[in-house]
This record gives structure tokens, sequence and C-alpha cells, in this order.
């Protein structure tokens, strides 16, 4: 490519961040670092009802927090700001002056209740439902006289009348549109603040965007655009509309599907790097079969030909599979690290013991993480190192407490751990084994009540890590008040 590659996310600040947003930025950005290029973050926020600072600032914290990282645009600055489009307004006002004064736009006095009923009648009489141009020609005299009702006009662009509009799609292919459907829309509103169609078209040329890579449902806005374009008398970038995302019944993604936004994916203990894993394949095929993609291998072989044509299709199960893969495999500290504000917030430590006890925490994140697929998850699974076991899993009680030895192999076991010297691996397993072995049982005759007895859970870790990281103490004292558990419960119905 000759041209310096310049692309731009451009989200409308009207809700958080959602995973269908979250990969028109990403493909964005691995475009543009594959070409090194330059990747832009503009906020369309003219639509003053919807937007808000807010959602704004969300967008801006979920990106940073998935590591899409921009050259240009909020917090960082750049030769092409300001990068809100509330902060642009002059220059769309001056570009309209140059349409107007050239003829290409005009004002348009109806009233939202006179297009409704006009649309209304043509829609009766069978012929398409678009501004049937009424305005175009207005005298000065008609002007005025709408200006003295107190009527506020919109700006309309002239659209041609005839011909065809032809959107080069560097994913679609040529996609051509029949200019006699297509309106003289609105660039203006009545309030004076441009629409999307406009701004967008203004602030792409302005920031001297190369390529526009978005979602498909932009697609039917493509041939206004050109248009508008062609009026400013600018060049025309290229477009490459990415395709939809559904659920997997193929219907639109919406709540009932379960977390769509970034943030939520987040709350749940989905890390950054699984999601951009995961984004990077929704829509796009790498070479190989391999499934698990770091961001710089994305880049390297990101290219906009193999972008499918075809919808996505959503799949948390497979998002998660991939985050677990994540868990298992990335720096234990790092791992840790993450985990941690989970545990806080379901009480399991504080901030303070977090910290103090940092290394304990990643001992236990280290021995157990392979069997959680999600932050949350992990969290969960080792409060019983922080916190008493109140509960014991019915299951298990069924099949391992209303054994008639296991109490007394508890007892056993929790005298022989009492006495013993030093505390390791090693020499809890022996201990056990000991036991079993004298009574002739298997292990798994302690090993599983024990299991139930200091954790509440029939599954986990192996035993004597467990034990070894509770300590001798807090095992002992557990493996007893399950004994006196057993004999309350299992026993006293008996
Ligand atoms: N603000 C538009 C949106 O969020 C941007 C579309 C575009 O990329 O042109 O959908
Ligand atoms: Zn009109």
């Amino acid at each position: 490519m000759s041209e310096k590659v310049r692309v731009r996310f451009a989200p409308s600040p009207t809700g958080s961040l959602h995973i269908g947003g979250a990969r028109t930025a990403l493909f964005n950005l691995l475009f543009a670092r594959h070409n090194n290029g330059t990747f832009v973050l503009r906020i369309e926020d003219t639509d003053t009802e919807r937007s808000t600072e807010e959602s704004a600032a969300q967008i801006v914290r979920s990106l940073k927090w998935l590591g899409i990282d921009w050259d240009e645009g909020p917090e960082k600055g750049g030769d092409f700001g300001p990068y809100f489009q509330s902060q642009r307004l002059e220059l769309y006002k001056k570009e309209v002056d140059r349409l107007l004064v050239e003829g290409k736009a005009y004002y348009c006095y109806c009233t939202p209740e006179e297009l409704a009923q006009r649309r209304e009648a043509a829609l009766k009489a069978g012929k398409p439902p678009k501004y049937d141009g009424c305005c175009r020609n207005l005298t000065p005299e008609q002007r005025e006289k709408f200006e003295a009702e107190g009527r506020k006009p919109t700006i309309r662009l002239k659209m041609p009348e005839e011909g065809y509009t032809e959107v080069d799609d560097l994913i679609r292919g040529k996609v051509v549109f029949e200019n006699s459907v297509l309106d003289d829309f609105i660039i203006v509103k009545s309030n004076g603040i441009p629409t999307y169609n406009f701004a967008c078209v203004v602030d792409d040329n302005a920031m001297k965007i190369t390529h526009i890579i978005r979602a498909e449902e932009h697609l039917s806005n493509t041939p206004k655009q050109i248009q508008a374009y062609r009026a400013l008398g600018y060049d025309i970038p290229k477009f490459a509309h990415v395709p939809m995302i559904l659920a997997p019944d193929r219907s639109k993604l919406s709540k009932r599907h379960g977390a769509t936004s970034v943030e939520e994916f987040k709350d749940q203990g989905y890390l950054a790097k699984a999601i951009i894993n995961y984004l990077t394949l929704l829509g796009w095929s790498p070479e190989g079969t391999e499934e698990i993609f770091e961001i710089d291998k994305a880049i390297k072989e990101f290219t906009l030909e193999r972008v499918n044509k075809t919808a996505a299709i959503y799949d948390v199960k497979k998002l998660t599979w991939i985050n677990g893969h994540y868990m298992r495999e990335l720096d234990v500290n790092f791992v840790t690290e993450e985990t941690i504000p989970f545990m806080i917030k379901k009480g399991i430590v504080t901030e303070e013991e977090a910290k103090e006890k940092f290394d304990y925490i990643r001992e236990i994140v280290d021995i157990s993480r392979d069997r959680s697929k999600t932050l949350d998850e992990l969290a969960e699974s080792i409060a019983f190192f922080f916190k008493d076991v109140t509960e014991y899993e019915e299951k298990g009680v069924r099949k391992h407490f209303a054994k008639e030895n296991a109490a007394k192999l508890l007892t056993l076991g929790a005298d022989a751990l009492e006495k013993l010297g030093d505390f390791t691996l090693e020499t809890t397993e022996a201990t056990f084994r000991n036991i079993t072995e004298e009574l002739g049982l298997k292990a798994a005759e302690i090993i599983h009540p024990t299991r139930l007895a200091i954790t509440g859970r029939t599954i986990g870790p192996g035993l004597f890590h467990i034990i070894v990281l509770l300590g001798r103490e807090k095992t002992v004292e557990r493996m007893r008040k399950a004994v006196k558990w057993i004999n309350d419960n299992v026993h006293a119905e008996e």
C-alpha cells in the first residue's frame, strides 16, 4: 500500500461497548498494525439526546482494558483533533455553508408531521416513501414566509435522481445502489447539529482516513456518504463492512443471549486476552486451524481478504473454552492479580489481606486454576482456604460421609496429622496411605471424606496440596468438625 494507512473506530457513546463494537475496533487495530498505519479513536457524540459522557468514558475504559490501543484520540490527542464530534461543530458548519452556496444542499422547512403525512400518502399510492424533494427549489419569498412562521429548517443534501452509486467494498465486493431510492437526506437537523451521515464524512476526510472498516449495518449508509463525498469534493476512501454477529439461533444478538457488553464479561471473570482471542476469530479466519491466537500473531496474519462475508455466530461456550486456556497458561502472578478483585468482591479476603498474603494466594491459584473457566469461578473455588466450611456438598455427604467408616477414618487421619513431624506433601500423603493400608483399604477411602471435610466439595486440586496449603491446624480442626457433623446428622438418623 503506497499511502499511509489510517483507520478509525468511531463509536457513538449511547451505551456500553458491546461485543460487536469491540470486534470492529479490534479489526481496525489489527489492520492498522499489520500495515504500519495509524489507528484513530473518534467519539461520535453529536446525538445530544442519546450521548452521555459516562458512556464515552466507559467505552474508553473497556477499550483500554481489552488492550485495544489507539494512536490518536481521547486522552492521546493527535494532529487531527479534537476527537469528539461535539467539539468539531465549526468545521461541519463551514462545510455545510459551502454546500449551500454551491447549491448542493438546501433548507427544508417541512415539519415532522407534514413529512409523516406525505410518507403515508405516498405509501398508499404505491410510491416509495422517501422525501419528495418539495423544498428543493424554494423561492426566497417562500423561504421568508416559512421563516416568518417560525419554522426551524433542516438542511438536506441534493442526491442524483438517476443512475447508480457503487460501493466497492473490500469484503463484500461491488454493491450497487439505485440512486432513485436514495433520499435527499438530512445533513443538519433543525437544532443545527449535523447528522451522523454528514459529520462522519467530513471527519473521515479531515482525519485523512484511508480505510473505513465498520459494521455491516452501515453498508446502507455508504451510498449516501459517497454522494456526500462527491458533493464536498473529497477523495473517497476504501470501505470494508464486516459481517454481522448473530446469536447461536441466528437471531439478532441481544440481552436475552446473556452478556453482550465488554464490561459484563469483565465482571463475569473473563480475561481481556481471551476476549481478544475470541473476537479475532469472530468473522475472520486465520490460515491454519490453530484457535489460540495472541494478538501479535493476529497482527501478523490479519488481512481483510480473510474476513468472512457471512455472519459470524456468537458462541459463549467457545469464549469460555478460550478463557479456560488463558487461565491455565498466563503467568501465575498475573492470574493471581486478576483473581484478587473477585475474592475481595465475594468477601473472601480484604484488600489488605490480599496484599499481605499475595504469595500464599498465588500458590493456591497455581494448584487450582486448571479447574476454573473464569476468574469468578476460581475465586469461588478457593474460598475455603480463607473461610470455614459451613456446608457439605449433598452428593458428597451421600457418597462419602454416609459410609460406615468415614467418621473413624477422619478421626484416625486427624490424630495422625496432629502428631506428624514435618508437614509436607510427602509426609501427609504417606500418613494417609499408612492408615488405610493397615486397615486393608484403598487410600481413596480416607481421601474422599477428608476432601469433603476440609473443602466442603467433592472435587478440587490434589488433596495433599490442599492439606499443606491449608495447614495442619485448620485441616485437623475441619476433620474433627466433620466427625461431629457425621455423628449428629448421618448416624443420628439411623
Ligand atoms: N458512530 C457510528 C456507530 O457507532 C459509526 C459508524 C461508522 O463507523 O461509520 O455506529
Ligand atoms: Zn421540505
